[in-house]
C-alpha cells in the first residue's frame, strides 16, 4: 500500500489521505501519527471504500506518515463498530475512534517505574495512620499515589513509611503482567433455578456465537452468581470478558466479589484512572492478556484482542446513556459489539428496560429468569404511606408510621436507608423577606444549598457561592429560609429523631471515588452506621444483610418531570431501593411516602404484580407510537447569544423535510432554557419505527449551514428531554 486513507483524531475532519513511506508495514486498522499542517495527530488507517473521503488529493500532493504506534491494529470488529455508531448517532467517526484510543500514553513504546508493597516490616514508630495505611493496602502495590489514595491518607504517610521501611520501591515494567482469574477457584454451589440458569448462558458462551440474553432476576436472585458462571466459561475457553456496571461507585464491591469467586481481580476502567494505570489496562486489553475487564460505559470501545462474552450488569440503568459528546446508549452498543465480535451479550436487570422486554417478545433476545430469591430471603414488604393521612409534624418529612419503624428497627440493632434523589441540604432557598430566590447566573435552575460545604450550589453547571448572610436582594439578615429537603436535611431530622443513632449520607458529594465507597461497604459491614441516607447512588448493587428498613421519603419525585419513561423509571428506582431490604436471614419492610397512593405505579408497587405495570405501560407506549414502537430523535441548538440559537433553531424548523411517517415538534426553548450560559432551543423528531431517520437528519441539517457560534447537537433515541 503506498496510499492510505486515516481517519485522524480531529471530529471537524474528515478521512485524509496520505503517502506511506518505503519500509513503513501499515494495514486497515494500524493507528499512526500523521501530519496536519504544522501539527501531528494520531490517526487510524480505515478502508477507502468504507470512509469516502470528499476531498481527494492527488498523488503528488500527499504528505507522508510520519510513524506507527508500537500496537497492535485495531481489529475489523471494533472498526465496524465505529462505523455502527457514528452512523447510528450521527457522531463523526473521529469522535467514535477516540474513544477507541484513549490511552495516548499507551501507544508509545514499553517502560519502566518505580512501584511499591508492603515489605511486612513493622515500623518502630507506629501511628494511627500508618496503622491504617499498612491495614488498607495489605498485598496491593502501587504507585505512591494510588497507595495514598487506597489508605486515604496523604502521600507524605507513605513515603514515611518508605523512609522507615515498612514500604519498598520494586522497578517494573509499566505494562507489567496482570494475574489470571482462575475459573475454578471458589464455585459457588448454585441452587436448581440458578443451575438451569447458569447452564443456558455457559451453552452460549461455548458456541461462540452472537447472542443476547436477558437476564431477568428480582434483587438477589443471584443473577451476579450465575453470569460469573458464564464469565468462567470464556475464561475456560481463553477468551476475553468485559463487564460494564453503570456506576464507578460499583466497581470497587464488584472488584471485592470478583476476587472472592476468582481469586484475583480483574482489570478496572472508569474515569478515574490514573494515566499509568490507563495506559496498562489498554495495553493488556488490545493484547489480549487483560482477561476480564469490568468497566463503566468508556469500556466498551476498547480494543480487545479476543472477546468472548460481554455483560451489562443492571442494564436498565439510565447513566449507560452518554449525555454530552457522542450520545449512545452503551447497552445498546453493547449489544452491537456482540454482533460484530460474534459473542453473547448478556443484559442482567431486576427490572429490565421496555425496551429489553420488546426484543424478547419479537425473539431478538432471548430470556432466562430467576424467579426467587437466593436462599431464606423473601422479597419485602411494600407498603405506601398516604402523606395526606400519615402528615408529618411540621417542618418535617418523615411521617409518623416510617419513624416508628426506623424506632423499631433500630432497637433491633438492624439497619435502615432513607431514599431521596436529591444531593444536598435543600433544593430552592428564598429570602423571607423580599422572597428573592437564588438562581444559577448560566442555568436555568435553582442554586442548591449544601450544608456540609456551606455552599449553595447548581447540580447542571457546578457554580457554586459561598451562603451569604443578608438576602442580596434586599440586605435583611438572617432572612434565607430553606425550602423542601435534600438528603442533608433527612440527615439532620433523623439524628434529631434519634440522638444516638449513627446517620451517614451517602451520594456522588460523599462518595465520589472507587476508595470512599470501599470505606462505605466497609462502615455498612461492619455495623458502624444505622442509618444511611442516600440518593440513587445507594439503590443498585450493594449487599447489607442486616438492612431491614427502606424509606422512600418522596416517592412522587420522579414523576414530576413527566417525560415518557417517568412512571418507568419511578418503578425500576424504588424496586431497586426496596431490593435493598431484607437480602440476608432477616425480613425486610418498604414504606413509600407518597401523594397519589392511588396511581397506577404504586398500586404496582404494593403489590408487585410488574407484569400488569409493564403490561400498561407497554400498551400506552404502542398507543403513542413511542419507543421502542416508534423513534424519537432531538436536535439541540444552543448558543451564547439567544436570538442566534432561535434563528437557527427556526431555520432548521423550516426546513424540515416532509417525510411519510415523521413528525417534527418544535422548535420551543428547552425546560434547561439556559445550561451552562448557552441558551438552548429543542426539536423533536418523532418517526415510525421503520423509517431511517438518521438517514433523513444527515439530509436535512448536511444541507443547512450555521454560525460558529451555535451549536447543533442531534441526540438519537433521547432519554432526557431537557
Ligand atoms: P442480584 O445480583 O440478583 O441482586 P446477587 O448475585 O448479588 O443477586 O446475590 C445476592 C446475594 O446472595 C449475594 O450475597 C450472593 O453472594 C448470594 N448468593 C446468591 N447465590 C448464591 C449461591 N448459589 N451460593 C451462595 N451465595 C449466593
Ligand atoms: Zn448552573
Amino acid at each position: 500500500m503506498s496510499r492510505a486513507r486515516v481517519l485522524v483524531l480531529n471530529s471537524a475532519l474528515g478521512p485524509l489521505d496520505y503517502r506511506v513511506p518505503h519500509g513503513m508495514q501499515v494495514e486497515p486498522g494500524s493507528i499512526v501519527v500523521a501530519p496536519l499542517g504544522p501539527r501531528q495527530l494520531m490517526g487510524v488507517i480505515w478502508e477507502p471504500e468504507r470512509m469516502p473521503s470528499d476531498a481527494e488529493v492527488g498523488d503528488n500532493r500527499l504528505r507522508n506518515l510520519l510513524a506507527v504506534a508500537n500496537a497492535p491494529p485495531l481489529r475489523p470488529a471494533l472498526r465496524r463498530l465505529v462505523e455502527w455508531t457514528a452512523d447510528y448517532y450521527l457522531a463523526p467517526p473521529a469522535a467514535v475512534v477516540r474513544m477507541a484510543l484513549s490511552s495516548t500514553s499507551a501507544l508509545e513504546g514499553s517502560r519502566l517505574v518505580t512501584e511499591y508493597r508492603a515489605t511486612g516490616n513493622v515500623p518502630d514508630r507506629m501511628t494511627a495512620q500508618r496503622e491504617q495505611a499498612l491495614e488498607r493496602i495489605g498485598d496491593r502495590q502501587g504507585m505512591i499515589r494510588e497507595l495514598a489514595a487506597i489508605a486515604d491518607v496523604s502521600d507524605g504517610v507513605i513515603r514515611g513509611l518508605v523512609k522507615v521501611g515498612a514500604i519498598e520501591g520494586v522497578e517494573v515494567d509499566i505494562d507489567s503482567p496482570y494475574p489470571v482469574p482462575d475459573p475454578d477457584h471458589a464455585p459457588p454451589s448454585l441452587s436448581d433455578d440458578q443451575r438451569a440458569a447458569a447452564d443456558s448462558l455457559v451453552a452460549d458462551v461455548a458456541t461462540h456465537a452472537f447472542r443476547p440474553t436477558l437476564l431477568d432476576g428480582v434483587t438477589g436472585s443471584g443473577k451476579t452468581e450465575v453470569y460469573f458462571e458464564a464469565v468462567a466459561e470464556a475464561l475456560r475457553q481463553g477468551r476475553q470478558v468485559l463487564v460494564l456496571l453503570p456506576e464507578i461507585a460499583l466497581t470497587e464491591p464488584f472488584l471485592k466479589r470478583f476476587h472472592d469467586r476468582f481469586g484475583c481481580e480483574p482489570v478496572a476502567w472508569h474515569s478515574g484512572l490514573r494515566s499509568t494505570q490507563r495506559r496498562r489496562a489498554w495495553r493488556a486489553i488490545a493484547s489480549g492478556e487483560a482477561r476480564v475487564t469490568v468497566g463503566a460505559r468508556s469500556a466498551l470501545f476498547l480494543p480487545y484482542a479476543d472477546l468472548g462474552l460481554i455483560v451489562v450488569d443492571e442494564a436498565h440503568e439510565t447513566s449507560f446513556k452518554q449525555e454530552d459528546g457522542v450520545h449512545y446508549h452503551a447497552r445498546d452498543v453493547a449489544v452491537m459489539r456482540g454482533k460484530f465480535e460474534g459473542c453473547p451479550v448478556i443484559l442482567a436487570s431486576a427490572t429490565p428496560a421496555i425496551e429489553t422486554r420488546q426484543q424478547v417478545v419479537l425473539g431478538n433476545y432471548a430470556e432466562v429468569k430467576l424467579p426467587g430469591r437466593f436462599g431464606p430471603a423473601q422479597m419485602p414488604a411494600i407498603e405506601a404511606l398516604d402523606l395526606l393521612e400519615h402528615k408529618p409534624d411540621r417542618g418535617r418529612w418523615i411521617a409518623p408510621p416510617l419513624v416508628k419503624a426506623l424506632e423499631e428497627t433500630l432497637e433491633r440493632g438492624e439497619q435502615s436507608l432513607l431514599f431521596l434523589n436529591r444531593r444536598g441540604y435543600a433544593p430552592l432557598t428564598l429570602c423571607r423577606t423580599c422572597g428573592h430566590r437564588f438562581q444559577c447566573p448560566n442555568c436555568t435552575a435553582w442554586m442548591v444549598e449544601h450544608r456540609l460545604t456551606r455552599r449553595l450550589a447548581c447540580h447542571h453547571c457546578g457554580h457554586i457561592e459561598p451562603i451569604p448572610r443578608a438576602c442580596p436582594e434586599c440586605s435583611e439578615e438572617d432572612s434565607l429560609v430553606a425550602c423542601g429537603p435534600g438528603v442533608e436535611r433527612i440527615a439532620d431530622e433523623a439524628a434529631a429523631l434519634f440522638p444516638e443513632a449513627r446517620v451517614a449520607v451517602v451520594t456522588s458529594d460523599t462518595i465520589w471515588s472507587p476508595a470512599k465507597a470501599a470505606e462505605f461497604v466497609g462502615r455498612m459491614e461492619a455495623g458502624a452506621i444505622d442509618i444511611v441516607v442516600g440518593t440513587q447512588l445507594v439503590t443498585k448493587g450493594y449487599h447489607f444483610p442486616n438492612l431491614t428498613l427502606v424509606g422512600v421519603v418522596d416517592a412522587d419525585l420522579g414523576l414530576e418531570g413527566g417525560d415518557l419513561r417517568a412512571a418507568e423509571r419511578t418503578f425500576q428506582q424504588i424496586r431497586q431501593v426496596s431490593g435493598r431490604a431484607g437480602r440476608g436471614e432477616k425480613p425486610g419492610r418498604v414504606f413509600i411516602q407518597t401523594h397519589s397512593p392511588g396511581a397506577q405505579v404504586m398500586q404496582a408497587l404494593v403489590t408487585g404484580d410488574s407484569d400488569a405495570f409493564y403490561e400498561a405501560e407497554t400498551e400506552s407506549r404502542r398507543d403513542a407510537g413511542a419507543p421502542p414502537f416508534g423513534r424519537y430523535a432531538a436536535i439541540i441548538v444552543s448558543s451564547e447569544d439567544q436570538g442566534l440559537a432561535q434563528d437557527v433553531a427556526r431555520t432548521i424548523g423550516r426546513s424540515a423535510p416532509e417525510v411519510e411517517g415523521m413528525h417534527v415538534y418544535g422548535p420551543a426553548p428547552a425546560p434547561l432554557a439556559m445550561l451552562r450560559g448557552r441558551h438552548r432551543f429543542r426539536l423533536l423528531v418523532h418517526a415510525r419505527r421503520a423509517l431511517d431517520v438518521q438517514d433523513v437528519i444527515r439530509g436535512w441539517l448536511g444541507a443547512l449551514d450555521w454560525s460558529a457560534k451555535v451549536r447543533v447537537a442531534v441526540d438519537v433515541d433521547p432519554y432526557s428531554f431537557l
